[in-house]
């Protein structure tokens, strides 16, 4: 577990310290104030992963003047879109269990940093799903924390927890908010003088429609969630073919950012000759072998050789060498490669750079994986300028070398 202090919790001097689940949202802001008022030290806690980020926390606790700890939860939350005990909320949103999660994190790190008790902004009945009061009960078994996870602006309507009845918080001066009304926390907020604060849940992609049908359709297609698959449907235009995954780019910020996530058994499409669209086109067989490499159950790395027999395209590269594999310990190569990529790509669109030609009877057409690569120079010559002509060339890199296939305008037509 990865854990980042922003701002270092100093030695504890108040009677009472909480570790508060930090969103930098109003009502987790609201929850440390009212405990801040009782003269009981907040420590805030937020986290990361792929699906929401720490800036907004970061912004707020700044401006609060509170410690803060960021807690990367990239993998953990992966797995918990996977397989989600108490199921998803509207989208792929596994809410119940995602706080549950929190809060036992949270609990883990209680002793580390002087805290006796989790706090939290949840407010009972202010989502029906995840936030009426069995899934407070349920939050609370998952954290293992048994009365050690307080609701300060909900307290009042809940069984006592055991700092309460301690007499760290002083349980009068806590909350009896409920239900989805905003009115009281905005009235609050007015006391408090805060002006700006993010909506809730407004930053996680769990929630947003678009993103969520894609995950879920990336569930089904590869039967299992990774990492660098997450990033790539973030971006652009995304199709799932049965032995591709084809990401296209709508704007020139997007071919860049599909360049610098680009693996390298990934093939990318751009049209010849003309300016247009990068497609990345990921292959599922060929992931899996990475996979597999990565597990340990080869005896090898991933030879080229093997990805040759993958797709049919014969990669220049010598046979044996290591797939690079993405993550932080390799963005600084990535960072070059993604302009080698680009400076590439720019070449072959100018038409300084003809890669050469590849006919349409040799053995890529006859590969299912092919087809994937094939569908991605329709789509780059559909969503280009290309697209007037009676016939179009699109390039397709991969494995160090690049080919370029011709496609009359009958074969792009269906897609316009
Ligand atoms: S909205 Fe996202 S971050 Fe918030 S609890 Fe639900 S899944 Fe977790």
């Amino acid at each position: 577990m990865e854990i980042t202090e922003i701002r270092k919790p100093g030695r504890k001097l108040a009677r009472a310290r909480a570790l508060l689940l930090f969103s930098g949202g109003l009502d987790s802001v609201l929850a440390g104030k009212l405990l801040e008022e009782q003269g009981i030290e907040v420590v805030g806690l937020t986290f990361r992963s792929q699906f929401f980020g720490a800036e907004a926390a970061v912004r707020a606790a700044e401006e609060l003047g509170w410690p803060l700890l960021v807690v990367d939860l990239s993998q953990e939350q992966i797995e918990l879109v996977e397989n989600p005990k108490y199921g998803y909320g509207r989208r792929l949103n596994p809410c119940i269990d995602c706080h549950g999660q929190m809060a036992r994190v949270a609990g883990r790190l209680l002793g580390k940093y002087q805290a006796d008790f989790v706090a939290t902004g949840e407010v009972l009945g202010e989502r029906p799903m995840s936030q009426n009061r069995q899934s407070l009960v349920i939050v609370e078994k998952l954290s293992g924390l048994k009365g050690l996870v307080l609701r300060p602006l909900s307290a009042r309507l809940l069984e006592p927890t055991i700092p309460e009845e301690k007499g760290l918080v002083d349980r009068e001066r806590l909350l009896d908010i409920c239900g989805r009304s905003r009115k009281r926390q905005l009235e609050l907020a007015e006391k408090y003088g805060l002006k700006e604060y993010p909506t809730p849940a407004g930053g996680c992609l769990l929630t947003d429609p678009v993103f969520s049908a894609r995950l879920r359709r990336l569930m089904e297609w590869r039967g299992k969630l990774r990492a660098e698959d997450i990033d790539l449907i973030k971006t652009g235009r995304v199709f799932f073919e049965s032995e591709g995954l084809i990401v296209v780019g709508r704007d020139e910020r997007e071919n860049e950012k599909i360049a610098g996530l680009v693996g390298q058994s990934d093939i990318l499409v751009t049209p010849a000759g003309i300016k247009g669209p990068l497609a990345v086109v990921r292959l599922k067989r060929a992931i899996e072998l990475i996979d597999k490499d990565r597990a340990g159950n080869a005896a090898h790395p991933v030879e080229r050789k093997d990805m040759a027999s993958v797709t049919g395209i014969k990669s220049p590269a010598s046979p044996g060498e290591e797939v690079e594999k993405s993550g932080p310990q390799t963005r600084g190569r990535g960072n070059v490669r993604k302009l080698e990529l680009l400076q590439l790509v720019r070449s072959i669109q100018e038409g300084k750079m003809v890669p050469e030609k590849t006919g349409k009877g040799d053995k890529l057409a006859g590969v299912a994986a092919a087809l994937a690569v094939r569908e991605a120079c329709l789509l780059v010559i559909r969503y280009s300028q290309a697209r007037k002509l009676e016939r179009a060339e699109a390039a397709v890199i991969g494995w160090g070398g690049s080919f370029r296939l011709e496609f009359d305008r009958g074969e792009w037509q269906k897609y316009l």
